[in-house]
């Protein structure tokens, strides 16, 4: 690092290696500066294995271990397409084990018979009961694998941004000698049983003993509480006034948004409505988090909010987490806004050249009044003359940088979040610190009711016979495989897509999505199927989010052990949209018992997240855990409550963060 950064917070670009493509990879992970860098808590340690021989690790199933041995025999086996797996048989004094890769076809250049070579990994069975190392990592005398029987820390990550890399960026942070600030009182530490943050970082990045881990990490994790309850501190004191656009109160104006509504508001929706107009109608910037189980009818008061702006004299963007969910709001919403005589375009980064470089025109001119669009829309090509709302729709699905550059950039913006992703409201408020809460909690009515069941592999037969009378009675199906293409046994939705097209289903039209399609591709079946001509669709968790086609009654999931709770509830608000009765029928191994039981006795999204939260932690509000910096809202609760006592008796710290973040701001922005 150079010499005149030590003192301050050097940007990542200063760290060999780090140039400005990785630096806005790292961004996304919420880490801009070395000390933030310093400051990424690991999600979990990783064993390096425990030595062992050959015979040793046999013997031991389950156990992580670390070899080293020689190569005798390779195989490689093709099993058509991209699917191969690769075979190496290993061999010490002790006996033999063999090891197994898939898809590394390349593997057979580099493991070559004869060579020596050491490996870790976790031992399993093959089919026919013999110990496996599963795809062990391999080292060699280039890249040589950490000493076994110790820790590795296994850090959040982004496509781009791999682990090894991290591990080297956040030693090489540790060994530039710049020193984390330790702002709490160390009587403080010492009741809270913490170390400071120095010391923290230290264990995180270089552990060697698994006991101080857990008090490093919720070190971390009290430091974020502290800076969000200083903010916090601030917009209460009414630091933060802003320039937001004020849009007035206007009755008639309010008439006429509800009317173009095809139903009434709920209860919930006209009192978060409500919230909203009062919102709006100051020049201090909105932030309010809508929470609202799948199916509440967010969509509408989002959609209220964008109206109410365009009309006011604003301009307002909506950004959802897929392509399919913006193509759905911008085919709902466009027709109403149309009718407003609200001009609205959709962008997406599908979106071809030339319309986005128009769109990109006509929102700087201020002419186009609404975007809707994925995150597409945060790209610092997008400028909006006067933007006055944005929504962020599902905003747990977009990582925490990009709602922050959201955020940055509308400094003077009303901002909504939305989230189906249901945290009781205690915690919500505590993590989300600055921002206020709204909540739907009834759902719209005339709503059938949804049956959901846990089926076994035998149950296939009837399963079709009872499809096929869902189809015959004008309903229509969801069928959902969580991968994309066949991996080992299990099977993807290109399969699944082709058994049922075969089948005596088939005559009612069988469509397939996925991720990996082109857009318009995707839109065109997702058309045909809302249209209800293609009456079957097959699909990856893309449908997860908000895609809302009432006539839709069945929803079958495949390898449904491979999804969470929260996910598979998500999933399960693709059906029960309309006013028939609507079932959720879940194919999944025993060992997610539990879940699928806990899913056929409740539909209350609440209920099953303080369920999910006795049970196992948050594990399934990964997006939230995110969203806190490094924060479990679970195990760090009394990191929340201690920091707002802190924050409360100690006004001369709240000083000192805020100021760290004003001197942020300045060194950040250009
Ligand atoms: P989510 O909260 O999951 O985003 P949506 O906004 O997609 O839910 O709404 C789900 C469905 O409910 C949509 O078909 C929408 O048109 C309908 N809906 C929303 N609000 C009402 C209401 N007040 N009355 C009747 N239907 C409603
Ligand atoms: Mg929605």
């Amino acid at each position: 690092m150079k010499e005149e950064s030590k003192c301050a917070d050097p940007s990542v670009t200063e760290l060999p290696g780090v140039g400005p493509a990785r630096a806005k990879l790292l961004a996304e992970l919420g880490v801009e500066t070395v000390k933030e860098l310093l400051q990424l808590s690991p999600l979990r340690l990783e064993s390096t294995g425990t030595s062992a021989s050959c015979a040793e690790a046999a013997a031991e199933v389950g156990a992580v271990v670390q070899i080293k041995a020689e190569v005798v025999r390779t195989r490689f086996f093709r099993r058509g397409g991209k699917q191969s797996v690769f075979t190496a048989f290993l061999k010490d004094s002790s006996g033999t084990i063999e090891a197994h890769w898939f898809n590394q076809s390349w593997l057979r250049e580099s493991v070559l018979e004869g060579a020596k070579v050491t490996v870790a990994g976790r031992v399993g069975l093959t089919k026919k009961g013999k110990p496996t190392l599963v795809v062990p990592r391999i080292g060699n005398e280039e890249k040589p694998l950490p000493a076994p029987d110790g820790w590795e820390p296994v850090y959040p990550t982004v496509d781009g941004i791999g682990q090894g890399l991290l591990r080297g960026l956040c030693r090489l942070a540790l060994k530039s000698g710049l020193e984390l600030t330790e702002r709490v009182p160390h009587e403080l530490l010492d009741r809270l049983e913490l170390p400071t943050l120095m010391e923290a970082a230290r264990v995180l990045h270089e552990p060697n003993d698994l006991a101080l881990f857990s008090g490093a990490r919720r070190r971390v994790a009290f430091e974020a509480c502290l800076r969000m309850q200083a903010r916090l501190q601030r917009r209460v004191r009414g630091d933060v006034t802003g320039h937001a656009l004020v849009v007035e109160r206007d009755e008639a104006q309010h008439e006429a948004i509800l009317n173009l509504l095809p139903f009434t508001l709920t209860g919930d929706q006209a009192r978060v409505v409500e919230e909203l107009r009062l919102d709006l109608a100051r020049s201090t910037p909105m932030r309010r988090l809508l929470q609202g189980d799948v199916g509440t009818g967010k969509t509408a008061v989002a959609f209220y909010a964008l109206l109410a702006a365009a009309k006011g004299g604003g301009q307002a963007v909506i950004a959802a987490p897929t392509e399919l969910l913006a193509e759905q709001h911008f085919s709902v919403l466009s027709p109403l806004f149309k009718q407003a005589g609200v001009k609205c375009q959709l962008l997406t980064g599908s979106t071809p050249g030339r319309e986005r470089s128009q769109l990109l025109r006509r929102l700087a001119s201020g002419e186009l009044q609404v975007a809707i669009g994925t995150h597409a829309l945060f790209s610092d090509k997008v400028k909006c003359k006067r933007l006055a709302v944005a929504v962020i729709d599902e905003q747990h699905r977009f990582g925490v940088a990009q709602r922050t550059r959201l955020l940055e950039k509308g400094r003077d913006v009303h901002v909504l979040l939305t989230t189906a992703t249901p945290i009781p409201r205690t915690l919500a408020l505590s993590i989300y610190g600055d921002l206020d809460v709204s909540v739907l909690k009834e759902k719209p009515p005339g709503r059938g009711k949804v049956t959901t069941r846990w089926l076994k592999k035998s149950d296939g037969a009837r399963l079709l016979s009872f499809l096929s009378e869902r189809l015959e009675a004008g309903e229509q199906v969801f069928w959902v495989a969580p991968r994309i293409a066949a991996e080992s046994e299990e099977r993807g939705a290109i399969e699944a897509h082709a058994r049922l097209s075969s089948s005596s289903l088939a005559s009612h039209g069988v469509v397939l999505v996925h991720g990996a399609l082109d857009a318009s591709l995707r839109q065109e079946r997702l058309a045909a199927f809302r249209a209800g001509e293609s009456r079957i669709l097959v699909g990856t968790t893309v449908i997860e989010v908000g895609v809302d086609v009432p006539q839709a009654t069945v929803l079958v999931v495949e390898g449904a052990e491979h999804l969470g709770l929260a996910q598979l509830h998500q999933l399960r608000g693709r059906v029960g949209r309309g006013s028939g009765d609507s079932w959720c029928l879940l194919f999944g191994k025993e060992s997610a018992a539990e879940r699928f039981e806990l899913l056929e006795g409740t539909n209350d999204g609440f209920e099953i997240a303080e369920e999910d939260l006795r049970r196992r932690g948050m594990g399934d509000l990964d997006g939230l855990r995110q969203s806190g910096g490094g924060i479990d809202p679970e195990e760090d609760l009394d990191l929340l409550l201690a920091a707002r006592d802190v924050v409360a008796t100690h006004p001369a710290l709240v000083e000192a963060y805020l100021a760290d973040e004003a001197m942020n701001e300045k060194e950040l922005s250009p």
